[in-house]
């Protein structure tokens, strides 16, 4: 069998060591503490769930789904980005629902990148939008970002060549995995780079409804004429506990939309109504379950934050997102920091290798853990610290 050279060229799973540990762990009896994967431990609200169980016993939403998404949901997303930040998109035309948003991520790649075009992508990053450009034939030019910018990227540091060639530049605050946040201005000056090279902004803002200590995302339309460059991906997992249900969304000009709207046409047949009126409950109705799960979050991030300290690990306190990202010290490897703590701990952290070369040095810890186990996880690093 001869398989394509994408699937040969694909990076060894970057968590693959980690995750057989685990699993030898767990065979010898261990009792293991994850705060790995990103995903609300809290369950989706119950008013979600009610709007799926009556759309489920409707016929209607037992057959084919359009794959633009149902109209009504459109309209919700639009009335969600008028009402949470006064931008206005036209339904049918500025906005698409996704199996997910990591769907949306890894597909627009098709609708821009031919093979040997650019896209630039920050390092680290969430690894869909480097796979998506090489999986469409392209080429990643790494943006560097560093914790002494704040992890932006320093757009004037692109050359003038690579600039010219580029089709795409990645973004996404509240970012995953450092936990930082961008201004408007940083938009702005993004914006206005965007437009001079003619390059597409793909904004990637999932966590902009996960924020801390009052701080409130922005989204890029923010920006006066960002719809003239820029597409906006969302997300229900994050903000709603509703990753296992699998809807996103994403917002922004027409004709990016419109183009990815025919590629995923050609390709699947859209998301399961019922669950579409799940997502509409989710925007439509209360809010207060937002507030609710930030105030777990936050204090579940204080939490962490104090315990990896105390280890000597550095770590600048997150306003939004759902991760801690913390400095190593010097002279060991996010891997074997990660394997230790394992080992000696049997506390599971992501090694921020795993999200690029500029994540050597860092691990992540999310705050998706639940309060009991989280306790118990952070007991261990308390006592893992003073024994060294
Ligand atoms: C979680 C996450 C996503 C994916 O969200 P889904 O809508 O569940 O596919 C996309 N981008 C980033 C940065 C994420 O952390």
């Amino acid at each position: 069998m001869k398989l394509a050279r994408r699937v040969e060229a694909l990076p060894p799973y970057l968590f693959a060591e980690i995750s057989k540990k685990i699993a030898a762990k767990r065979a010898q009896g261990v009792d293991i503490v994850t705060f790995g994967i990103g995903d609300p431990d809290l369950p989706t609200p119950r008013h979600v769930l009610d709007a799926l169980h009556q759309a489920a016993e409707d016929p209607v939403n037992h057959r084919y789904p359009e794959s633009e998404g149902l109209p009504e949901l459109r309209e919700a997303i639009a009335r969600y980005y008028q009402r949470r930040f006064e931008v206005s998109f036209d339904p049918m035309k500025e906005t698409l629902p996704l199996i997910g948003s990591k769907e949306g991520i890894g597909h627009i790649a098709l609708c821009f990148i031919d093979p040997g075009d650019i896209a630039l992508v920050p390092d680290p990053a969430y690894p869909v939008y480097e796979i998506g450009t090489m999986f469409a034939g392209g080429e990643c030019y790494r943006l560097d970002l560093k914790r002494e910018n704040g992890w932006l990227p320093d757009l004037d540091a692109i050359p003038d060549d690579v600039a010219r060639r580029a089709k795409v530049l990645w973004l996404n605050y509240p970012n995953n995995p450092t936990g930082a946040v961008a201004s408007l201005e940083f938009f702005e000056k993004a914006v206005a780079w965007a437009k001079k090279y003619d390059v597409a902004i793909l904004h990637d803002n999932p966590y902009c409804d996960v924020a801390y200590d009052g701080y409130n995302p922005p989204t890029i339309f923010q920006v006066p004429g960002a719809k003239d460059v820029a597409v906006e991906f969302n997300s229900w997992s994050k903000a709603y506990n509703m990753t296992g249900w699998r809807i996103g969304m994403v917002v922004g000009n027409a004709q990016m939309v419109d183009a990815l709207m025919r590629v995923k046409s050609n390709l699947d047949s859209g998301i399961p109504q019922a669950i579409q009126k799940m997502a509409i409950a989710a925007i439509d109705g209360p809010q207060d379950c937002i507030e609710e799960h930030n105030r777990i979050y936050q204090r579940r991030r204080d939490r962490i934050v104090e315990v990896l300290r105390k280890c000597g690990l550095e770590v600048d306190v997150p306003k939004a997102s759902l991760y801690v990202w913390a400095k190593l010290p010097d002279g060991i490897t996010s891997a074997d920091y990660a394997a230790r703590l394992i080992d000696e701990t049997g506390v599971v952290v992501t090694p921020g290798r795993g999200y690029g070369l500029n994540g050597e040095g860092y691990i992540r810890l999310s705050v998706t853990t639940p309060d009991d186990r989280l306790e118990e996880g952070m007991r261990r690093l308390e006592e893992w610290s003073s024994r060294r």
